[in-house]
C-alpha cells in the first residue's frame, strides 16, 4: 500500500533544508551569543521586509505575541474584546491572559469573522478592541476592516498565525491593525523546528513596549517598569528561520496556491463544497477547507481507507470550551453563532503542505471525487 498522504510532512522538510539548518546552528554556536542578539535582529528585519509590515518583534510563540500586542496596545483588565469563536483556542486565550473578556461574533460564509456583525458588537458593547483572525490562510477584506476601524475608532489586533504573506488587493495582512501576531509553530506556513512567534506593527512606540514586555518588562538591565513575560525568540530559532525557512517561503506559498487551484477546479463531488474566500483575498492556503454536505464521519473513514490525511478546523467552538466556563459572562448558544456551528460540524481540511507531490495531489482529488457518500 502507498504511504499515507500526510497533512504535514516534516521529514520531507528536513530532507530539503537540513544543510541550511546545520549552517544556522553552526553560526549561532560559533557566535557565543544565544539570547536576543544579532540573529533575532536580522530575522526581524528580514521578516519585516518579506511581510511588508514595518517592525517585527520576535516572541516565543504566537499566543504570547498576541497577548503582548494587546497589552502593548493598552488593553485594560475587564475590557471587552470582539473576536471569532472559530479559530485556534490561542486567539481567545491571548485575550484572556491580557485581561480582556472575549465577545464572540459569528463568522460569514467564508468561515472568517463577519465584519458587519463585528461592527454591531463593537457598537453594542462599546468595546475598543477587535481581534480578527485571517483563518485558513485567507486575508479578510482589509478595505472593509480599515473602514470598520475608522468608523468605530477600534484598536484592531490582527491574528496572522495562518496568513503569513497573505494580502488583500495587494495590501499585506497585519498592516491595518495597530499590531498583529503570528506563529512559527511547525505546521504554520513559515514554521520553525519548534515554537516561535512574532508581533508586527507600524508603530515604533508599540514596538518598543513589546520589546520590553517580551523580556520580563525590563526597560534596562535589572530595571522593571512593567510586569512582562519571558517570551523571547531564541537566537537559534531566529537563525534557522532566516537561513533555512524564510528563503523558501515564497516557493512554499506558490506551491500551496498551485495545489489549491487544482483542488478548487478538480474536486467535483456534489457533497463537497469549497467555502468562498473573502473579497480581495490573495490567500496563502494554510489549510484547504471543504464543507461536507452529508455524513462527515463517512467521508473521513473513506479518506482513511485511501490513506489521505485530514483534519477538522475546528470541531468545537472556542465559546463552547470548558476552560471558558467561568470566564464568559454568558455562553453564546448555537442560535447566536449558526455559521460558526455549521463549520464546526461540517468542515474538513485536506492536505495542502508544499511538499505534496503531483501524484499525491492527484490521489487526494481522486479520493474526494470517488467518495461513495451513500
Ligand atoms: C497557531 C495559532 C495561534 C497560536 O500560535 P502558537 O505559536 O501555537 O502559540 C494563534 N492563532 C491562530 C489562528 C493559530 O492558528
Amino acid at each position: 500500500m502507498a504511504a499515507r498522504i500526510l497533512a504535514n510532512d516534516f521529514r520531507a522538510l528536513w530532507a530539503d533544508c537540513s544543510a541550511d539548518v546545520h549552517a544556522a546552528v553552526e553560526r549561532v554556536g560559533q557566535s557565543g551569543w544565544l539570547i536576543l542578539g544579532n540573529e533575532v535582529r536580522a530575522f526581524e528585519a528580514a521578516f519585516s521586509a518579506a511581510s511588508g509590515v514595518a517592525h517585527t518583534v520576535g516572541c516565543a510563540n504566537g499566543l504570547d505575541a498576541l497577548e503582548i500586542a494587546l497589552r502593548a496596545a493598552g488593553l485594560r483588565a475587564g475590557e471587552p474584546v470582539v473576536t471569532t469563536p472559530l479559530s485556534a483556542f490561542a486567539t481567545t486565550l491571548a485575550i484572556h491572559r491580557a485581561g480582556g473578556v472575549p465577545v464572540f461574533v459569528d463568522v460569514d460564509e467564508t468561515g472568517l469573522v463577519d465584519l458587519a456583525l463585528a461592527a454591531e458588537a463593537l457598537r453594542k458593547t462599546s468595546a475598543r478592541f477587535f481581534v480578527p483572525v485571517h483563518l485558513f490562510g485567507h486575508c479578510l477584506d482589509l478595505d472593509a476592516l480599515a473602514s470598520l476601524a475608522r468608523a468605530h475608532d477600534t484598536i484592531v489586533i490582527e491574528d496572522c498565525a495562518q496568513s503569513v504573506l497573505a494580502t488583500s488587493r495587494g495590501r499585506p495582512c497585519g498592516s491595518v491593525g495597530v499590531a498583529a501576531g503570528t506563529s512559527f509553530y511547525p505546521t504554520k506556513n513559515l514554521g520553525a523546528l519548534g515554537d516561535g512567534g512574532a508581533l508586527f506593527t507600524h508603530d515604533e512606540g508599540l514596538r518598543d513596549r513589546a520589546r520590553v514586555l517580551r523580556d520580563y518588562g525590563q526597560t534596562a538591565k535589572y530595571v522593571h517598569g512593567e510586569l512582562g513575560l519571558n517570551s523571547r525568540l531564541d537566537e537559534l530559532h531566529a537563525a534557522i528561520l532566516t537561513t533555512a525557512m524564510l528563503p523558501r517561503l515564497a516557493r512554499w506559498t506558490a506551491r500551496r496556491r498551485a495545489i489549491a487551484a487544482r483542488y478548487a477546479s478538480e474536486i467535483r463531488h456534489p457533497q463537497l463544497r469549497v467555502p468562498p474566500s473573502p473579497a480581495g483575498s490573495e490567500s496563502v492556503w494554510h489549510l484547504f477547507p471543504l464543507l461536507v454536505d452529508g455524513d462527515r464521519a463517512s467521508f473521513t473513514r473513506h479518506l482513511d481507507a485511501r490513506g489521505v490525511g485530514h483534519g477538522v478546523h475546528y470541531p468545537q467552538l472556542i465559546s463552547d470550551q470548558a476552560a471558558l466556563r467561568d470566564v464568559l459572562p454568558t455562553v453564546p448558544g448555537k442560535d447566536l453563532l449558526p455559521r460558526a456551528h455549521l463549520f464546526a460540524t461540517t468542515e474538513l481540511s485536506i492536505p495542502i503542505h508544499p511538499y505534496l507531490s503531483d501524484d499525491e495531489v492527484n490521489a487526494v482529488i481522486g479520493a474526494c471525487n470517488e467518495w461513495a457518500s451513500g
